[in-house]
């Protein structure tokens, strides 16, 4: 085979081979690659600025598409600008999206891998270490993340989730329309929310925003109260039950109301999480929190909401 044969396969848009070592062996093919002629346009892979001369050059290698059972290595001629702004930088070349030593195709095989099987699967498929299916997985979403079209954010939903007694809380907004969550950050605090808007949407997107659903978190509605100016807070119906039940324990546990007359005033229209919490074979100390946050069966999501929650709420406390 000839090195423009090799050239077509290889297929590196405006980059020919110009040698290539075949090990029968080792199963490695290794193709030296350079600029075709007419590709002489250097862009500095630090702010983008075009140049039309080059600093200097030197060779770098990266791991590329295997070809049938040959393991490929492609070496690159990459060129250096003296750019007024980042000095003396390397090139930007679409085929090496990091300083990692694979090429573009290549992570985006295991990006692309990852999405089906686990990291160890992939790892042992490439031959890789599994860090460094971590690693290449994390820079092919980013990569996915910066050019695919992003739906506009019309309802959108704030939850917290508990990581642990290290992460403690991270925020999670989410697109409720597609079901997409789109951006994490750590602890619940309102400078969390406040984050969200600030750096990932413009104001015209702030503005767009419809609603919200959100639990009863303060600093949650006090933050979108703040940025998202046309937008109505929906609590989710779990948590208005759960801060529910919370006052009914809190007003037993104080011993302001009788247990079996709670009991009866809720029997008329009562969900499953509050039977639970005014359960009497339950022993009256265990903490109000540990009950109410307790799932609700899927045949509870159905019940209206209203009259329900009057019930509840309507003790005379
Ligand atoms: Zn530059």
């Amino acid at each position: 085979m000839r090195d423009n044969e090799f050239t077509r396969i290889l297929d590196w848009p405006g980059y020919r081979v110009f040698r290539h070592e075949i090990d029968e062996t080792a199963k490695t093919l290794r193709l030296w690659v350079r600029r075709k002629r007419g590709n002489r346009k250097l862009i500095c892979s630090g702010c983008g600025r075009k140049f039309g001369d080059a600093h200097d050059y030197y060779q770098r290698e990266v791991r590329d598409l295997p070809w049938r059972k040959y393991r490929t290595t492609v070496i690159i001629e990459l060129y250096r600008v003296c750019c007024p702004e980042c000095g003396v930088r390397v090139e930007k070349v679409p085929q090496l999206p990091s300083k990692a030593p694979f090429s573009k195709d290549f992570e985006d095989a295991v990006g692309l891998a990852c999405e089906s099987a686990s990291v160890r699967q992939v790892a042992r498929q490439f031959g890789l270490a599994a860090s460094t299916v971590r690693a290449i997985d994390l820079r092919y979403l980013k990569r996915w993340s910066a050019t695919r079209r992003k739906d506009r954010l019309e309802q959108m939903g704030v939850d917290e989730i508990y990581f642990g007694k290290q992460m403690k809380f991270i925020t999670v907004v989410s697109n409720l329309e597609t079901g997409e969550p789109l951006w994490f950050g750590q602890d619940r605090k309102q400078e969390t929310l406040d984050e969200f808007f600030r750096t990932q949407l413009s104001e015209t997107q702030r503005k767009r925003i419809a609603a919200a659903c959100v639990d009863m978190w303060r600093p949650f509605t006090n933050s979108i109260a703040q940025w998202a100016v046309n937008c109505r807070i929906v609590y989710d119906k779990f948590h208005v039950l759960q801060h529910a039940n919370k006052a009914i324990d809190e007003v037993r546990e104080g011993g302001v109301l009788p247990q079996r007359w709670a009991h009866a005033r809720c029997s008329e229209g009562q969900t499953l999480a509050a039977v639970d919490a005014l359960d009497e074979s339950r022993p009256a100390k265990t903490p109000a929190a540990k009950r109410a946050v307790r799932p609700q069966s899927a045949g509870d999501e159905s019940l209206p909401l209203k009259g329900k929650l009057g019930a509840l709420v309507d003790l005379p406390l």
